[in-house]
């Protein structure tokens, strides 16, 4: 039987980041993942030259988790604009920008009916403070976002047709319930720097991961599920898929929240999921800018051309376009209900374009509801750790400080 110094199991964000971290440090490590290839939740593939991610991911390049894990310009990363155009209520569109990257849309922003002085006041003061302090908002009593909106008087359109629906589509949650405390440093992580993507598309972030993680000397092994776990003597005991028994003196157990039961008797925290269509269109889409449905008529959260920034993404002469939807477990979105929807937010010639392809995601984030929790401890048990954003912030920021967590409490010999 074959022992190791340490196994990793699972290759997404947070255990190959571990696997960076241990290697580095000169430890022996095997990383054992049941899918084709690494990256977890984060994948792309190329489908008729579009590169299509499995469901809607955006890259926030100042999460100083990933400044720190990979050489962010060699990502060749895109941003999209920091704006949002919305469907108001009366179903014309606005189009809300940041003011400072995008001053043209100064005007158009001021026009869109959503700058009130009230609203404004709201959002300075649940923004503000955490904005200059970030410290403060996680020594302050926790609520849901919804309580956190009315405290702060954010009571308007302005939360209504904007800021709940933006924030369902990114948290998978639609009930305003998930941590106000979360929300907030999400939303100040944006400041410094807007979203966006890699030009290959997300998956080129844990490609980037594990090739640091191989030339540390970490030995990625795919198509490897774990089925089994149990400690023998004083080394632990995996039986994987394609290698039998091996033995090791660490594990970290870095699968997403749905699969910890299979091998350990934790509690598994509840999962939100998520769905996104991917259409191709042969007209250019009439904005570059992601929009939000403020009238909440119809499944989709949001929608975005992906190639209006990333052009590589699609063929030449064709466009990308993405629609996400709150994954319903007991009912998928009806196309005819998404294709009306899409034709109320980008117009009537959506009406003509070629679905791509459908992705459903039942646990696509671990809910985080308040309070907030500590980073819980990567140690739980003698030689037994566990890392995934599970166990920090549904992000890819949480994976990858869970991650290097894990690794620590490895090296403390925890
Ligand atoms: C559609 C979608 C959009 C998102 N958008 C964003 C975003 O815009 N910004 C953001 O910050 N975050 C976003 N996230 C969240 C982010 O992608 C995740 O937080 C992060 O990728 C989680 O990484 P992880 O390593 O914790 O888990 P995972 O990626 O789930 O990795 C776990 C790995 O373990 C493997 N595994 C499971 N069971 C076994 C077993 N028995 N044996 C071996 N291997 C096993 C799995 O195959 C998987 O590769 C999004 C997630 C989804 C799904």
């Amino acid at each position: 039987m074959q022992t190791h110094d340490v196994f990793v199991i699972g290759a997404g964000l947070a255990g190959l980041r571990c696997a960076v971290e241990l290697a580095a440090r000169g430890r022996e490590v095997v990383v054992l993942e049941a899918a084709d290839r690494v990256g977890g939740r984060q994948r792309t593939d190329r489908v008729d030259d579009f590169t299509l991610d499995r469901g809607f991911h955006v890259l926030n390049t100042a999460y100083p988790a990933v400044r720190a894990s990979v050489d962010v310009d060699r990502l060749g990363v895109r941003a999209f604009p920091t704006a949002v155009r919305v469907r108001r209520t009366d179903g014309t569109m606005a189009t809300l920008g940041h003011p400072l990257r995008h001053p043209n849309l100064v005007p158009a922003t001021l026009a869109s009916g959503f700058v009130t002085r009230r609203d404004l006041a709201g959002l300075l003061r649940w923004l503000g403070p955490i904005a200059l302090r970030p410290g403060v908002a996680v020594t302050r009593p926790d609520g849901t976002i919804g309580k956190g909106w009315d405290a702060a008087g954010l009571t308007g359109p302005l939360r209504t047709e904007v800021l709940s629906p933006f924030f369902s589509g990114i948290l998978a949650d639609a009930s305003e319930s998930t941590s106000n405390t979360y929300v907030r440093l999400l939303a100040r992580s944006f400041l410094p720097a807007g979203a966006g993507l890699p030009r290959d598309g997300i998956g080129a972030l844990p490609r980037a991961l594990a090739s640091r993680a191989r030339a540390a000397g970490a030995d990625i092994r795919v198509g490897r599920a774990v089925s089994r776990l149990r400690r023998r003597e004083n080394r632990w005991e995996v039986r994987a898929l394609g290698e039998g028994r091996l033995l090791a003196r660490d594990v970290v157990v870095a699968v997403g929240a749905e699969s910890l039961d299979v091998l350990m008797d934790v509690p598994v925290p509840a999962t939100r999921g998520l769905q996104t269509w991917w259409f191709a269109a042969e007209e250019p889409p009439v904005s570059a800018i992601i929009t939000v449905d403020g009238t909440r008529e119809g499944p989709i959260v949001n929608s975005l051309a992906i190639s209006a920034t990333i052009p590589e993404a699609a063929p030449r002469g064709r466009h990308l376009i993405q629609a996400t939807c709150l994954w319903a477990p007991d009912r998928a979105a009806p196309e005819p209900e998404v294709r009306a929807q899409l034709t109320r937010l980008w117009g009537r010639a959506s009406a003509s374009w070629e679905l791509l392809r459908r992705d459903d995601i039942p646990h696509a984030l671990p809910a985080l509801p308040p309070p907030m929790r500590r980073p819980s401890p990567a140690r739980i048990g003698d030689g037994l750790h566990i890392a995934g954003d599970h166990r920090e912030t549904p992000s890819i920021q949480g994976a990858l400080l869970s991650g290097m967590r894990a690794a620590r409490s490895v090296l403390e010999g925890g």
